[in-house]
């Protein structure tokens, strides 16, 4: 699980936690395509469904790379805390939000979200995120298993980190 400190591990902790604090009922992520022989190639996908909604990005390199497109298009658009809208550049108006580790800070010091639904979802999102560590740099079994939410990995982790999120 040491992949998990690492930059691609937070980038995916931090959407996770994203998606948490806007108040998604599920995240999901997967890849496509089958045949693939590498991680690059497999197509990656990541998806959260609100109520009566469901955002969706896909054919990314990497898990990571989902994510970050994921947590983006929950940005844009959205109002931060402060009331201004949310910028994900500094040319654009607004309170600029940035990654910076494990989380989406935004550039004011309004308190942070507070993660609404109970405490299950986010540990099952939390499980979602450990699956896509194992999976980044994993070879293809470790892919599919990953993809196919093996959930031994995840419950470890979910005791070791209860209450961080
Ligand atoms: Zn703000």
């Amino acid at each position: 699980m040491e992949r998990a400190s690492g930059l691609y591990g937070d980038a995916f902790i931090a959407c996770a936690e994203l998606v948490g604090r806007a108040g998604a009922k599920s995240f999901e992520f997967g890849y496509t395509n089958e045949e693939a022989t590498t991680v690059e190639e497999a197509g990656w996908w990541a998806s959260a469904a609100y109520r009566g909604a469901k955002l969706f990005v896909g054919d990314h390199r990497s898990p990571t790379g989902a994510a970050m497109a994921l947590a983006e298009r929950i940005l844009r658009g959205a109002t931060c805390r402060c009331g201004e809208l949310v910028a994900l550049s500094d040319e654009v108006r607004g309170c600029r939000w940035q990654l910076m580790g494990k989380h989406w800070q935004p550039g004011c010091d309004a308190p942070a979200i507070a993660v609404r639904g109970d405490r299950g979802d986010m540990a099952a999102i939390e499980a979602a995120a450990t699956l896509a560590w194992s999976a980044e740099g994993g070879n293809r079994a470790e892919r599919r298993a990953a993809a196919r939410g093996h959930g031994t990995v995840a419950s470890e982790r979910r005791r070791r980190n209860r209450g961080r999120l």
